[in-house]
């Protein structure tokens, strides 16, 4: 359970959704204005009026509730943890939601998100783990030298490291079940799963000290709760049942009753079979047999072709058809004794299993306090294993405000490319924002996601994905990427925008990372480049965090001979025999083109609508209109008509015979003979 410090209530519902909370409990009526997106977000929602003044009392208040809703059972619950906001990294939820972070935008699915790609640990508390730093990136510098120490001991060690995983493979989520033991609902497999989880603390404990340095300080803290293991031991069977009715939980040795009614039982068996063989042999019924049900316990069963051999102590229970059922005085009275003993064992078993329990819970916070560092150890191999496996490298965090990637590179699209071009993001300290031109799918995006993911692997500690990478730490981040969610409902997509955007200008400070995508595209070109570049200016003069922005609006590359720590940059692409090809590498300087049609064509719009919309822009640099007086007569006039045939020329000229099927070769023919 966390309290968490807020500075206000917008960056504490931020948290709330950042943390994937499930359920509010509103004391003073200040999410009131929050209500679509608590609805949106399917969050319970509870209004409470308590007067509460001290930290003590909210806890106390929490406690109240907690008991309330789970019948008193709050044993499991980890001490109340009282974070400092102040101490993490703030990610807007746009960010969180934009840069996929624990999961993709469109099918809130975790393939495919950061996270997915982060997540190497071989423990769910580790990936529990990874996923809160994840969500809550660092500011400590030590702090995140710390955690890269530990990468690099594993790097270092590669056998060692392997090891270590094998260690953590054999570890269940016993955070999970230490919580079940508290509300009594653990069953005898699970306690097997925590005694095969402690067991593999010893090699992992090897490992550490093997590792040595900061593994070494780690291991001395870890305490291996072994007691509990050693009770376990002695206690609890192999291959345990789900179901504490089943018998044979308790290991034998552990309980002198328990194995004295379990001998009888075993005896009891061997006495039942004893008595069918010699039954047989002194009534001559070759097939007799001794059998059990429910009503009648035991009795013998004699087919009809056997029937004149029954002795005359045989007592006749039942008749079936093809056999009679029989009891003797002598089969009652062993009876008697085997249920008695099964009975007497089943309770004893399950008293003792509670008694194990007991001795568990009372162990709780020692497990607790261990379940806490296989997490962490989880996430550090997770991070080297990662670092290793993706060719990460290790950033340096600069005391000047310059952030330096040399040949980063978005880890997760990488993934799913054959070729990925790696990218340099120099932002030394005269240069605050960077100003991105160039296509649609060039890769302006990518270059700016990939950037804000560098950002959150170094604080959380983890190695980067670039050749080399000298960063500052960064405080807070806003991305405004893309059409987001129409979340506010009734708001339209630019107005969410503009919402976001004073967000982050409102909250900024000199040590943000601020990443503009497009800005400004929601409305008329006039308003969105007036815009665009008054925003620029303030974070320019005022904010002077590292920026990176996006536009189309190639107007704005005049911006760098005014503002003196602005750059342009562009991603180069390359227009030759009317084909468009993307380079996807970032160079210096600004473009003043955005081959928007070119990338509409290769969209398949139709040459038609190409066409035209190229006369009207030609229109439009000549004249700044398009209600030009020639735009009626161009509808219909030859140029447009040579225009047309030169495009489908084009086509024919650029087309890859090779890779079509001949029904595509038809149809393209038959499209150009129809407008012949
Ligand atoms: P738009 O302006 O239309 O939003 P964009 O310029 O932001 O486009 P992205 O969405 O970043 O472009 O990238 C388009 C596609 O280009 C990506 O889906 C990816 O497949 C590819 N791509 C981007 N960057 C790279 C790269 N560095 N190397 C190789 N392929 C890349």
């Amino acid at each position: 359970m966390y309290f968490v410090d807020f500075l206000n209530i917008d960056t504490a519902f931020n948290e709330i959704i950042i943390l994937n909370i499930k359920e509010i409990i509103d004391i003073n009526n200040s999410l009131y204005k929050y209500s679509e997106l608590i609805e949106y977000y399917n969050i319970t929602y509870n209004k409470k009026v308590v007067v509460l003044e001290t930290l003590d009392d909210v806890q106390k208040e929490l406690t109240k509730y907690i008991e309330e809703i789970s019948c008193g059972k709050t044993d499991h619950l980890k001490p109340y943890k009282h974070i400092y906001k102040d101490d993490y990294m703030y990610i807007s939820a746009n960010t969180l939601i934009q840069l996929e972070l624990v999961k993709t935008a469109k099918e809130h699915d975790y393939f495919g998100s950061f996270f997915w790609y982060m997540n190497k640990t071989n423990t769910a508390m580790g990936r529990r783990q990874l996923k809160k730093y994840i969500l809550n990136p660092i500011i400590n510098e030590k702090e995140i030298y710390r955690r890269q120490n530990y990468i690099e001991l594993l790097l270092n060690n590669p056998i060692i490291m392997y090891d270590l995983e094998e260690s953590l493979k054999k570890i269940y989520d016993f955070e999970r079940l230490i919580a079940r033991v508290s509300e009594s609902t653990i069953t005898p497999r699970e306690l097997e799963q925590l005694r095969k989880s402690l067991a593999s603390i010893p090699n992992l404990k090897q490992s550490l000290d093997a590792l040595g340095g900061e593994f070494s300080i780690l291991n001395e803290e870890i305490d291996p709760v072994d007691d509990v293991y050693k009770m376990l031991c002695l206690s609890l069977g192999e291959d345990l049942p789900r179901s504490i009715k089943d018998s044979n939980i308790i290991k034998e040795g552990f309980n002198d009753e328990i194995d004295r009614l379990r001998s009888l039982k075993t005896n009891s068996t061997k006495w039942l079979l004893d008595l069918e063989q010699e039954q047989r042999e002194i009534t001559g019924i070759k097939n007799l047999k001794i059998k059990y049900n429910k009503i009648f316990g035991y009795f013998f069963e004699v087919t009809n072709s056997f029937l004149n051999k029954v002795p005359d102590n045989y007592i006749r229970k039942q008749t079936m058809a093809n056999c009679e059922r029989y009891i003797t005085q002598e089969l009652k009275i062993e009876e008697n004794k085997i249920l008695n003993a099964s009975d007497m064992l089943k309770k004893l078993e399950i008293q003792v299993f509670e008694e194990i329990k007991l001795y568990v819970k009372k162990e709780m916070i020692r497990l607790q306090s261990l379940a806490h560092k296989v997490a962490f150890i989880d996430v550090m191999s997770s991070f080297a294993k990662l670092s290793k496996n993706n060719n990460l490298v290790c950033p340096k965090y600069e005391e000047k405000d310059v952030i330096n990637i040399i040949e980063g590179f978005h880890p997760v699209v990488k993934q799913g490319l054959k070729t990925y071009i790696n990218n340099d993001i120099l932002m030394p300290e005269d240069v605050d924002i960077l100003l991105i031109t160039g296509p649609n799918m060039s890769g302006k995006s990518t270059y700016m996601r990939q950037l804000v993911l560098i950002i959150i692997m170094g604080q959380m500690g983890c190695y980067v994905p670039a050749k080399e990478a000298h960063l500052k730490i960064i405080d807070k981040i806003y991305t405004r990427i893309g059409a987001s969610d129409d979340l506010a409902q009734g708001k339209s997509t630019f107005m969410v925008e503009m919402k976001e955007t004073a967000e982050a200008l409102t909250n900024a400070t000199k040590d943000s990372l601020l990443i503009f995508d497009e800005l400004g595209r929601g409305t008329s070109t006039y308003d969105g480049i007036a815009l665009a570049q008054a925003i620029i200016e303030e974070v320019h003069q005022k904010i002077k965090c590292k920026t990176l922005f996006s536009t189309h609006y190639h107007e704005l590359i005049e911006l760098e001979n005014n503002l003196e720590k602005l750059k342009n940059i562009h991603v180069k692409a390359k227009q030759e025999n009317g084909e468009l090809t993307f380079y996807h590498k970032i160079l210096p300087g600004g473009v003043e083109k955005s081959f928007g049609i070119e990338v509409a064509k290769l969209a398949d719009l139709s040459d038609e609508v190409i066409v035209r919309a190229n006369q009207i822009m030609y229109q439009l640099e000549d004249n700044h209109t398009i209600f030009n007086k020639d735009t009626k007569q161009l509808e219909n006039n030859n140029e447009q008509e040579l225009e047309l045939i030169k495009l489908k020329l084009e086509r024919i000229k650029n087309l890859d015979l090779n890779k079509m099927s001949p029904i595509e070769v038809v149809n393209f023919i038959n499209n150009f003979k129809e407008h012949l």
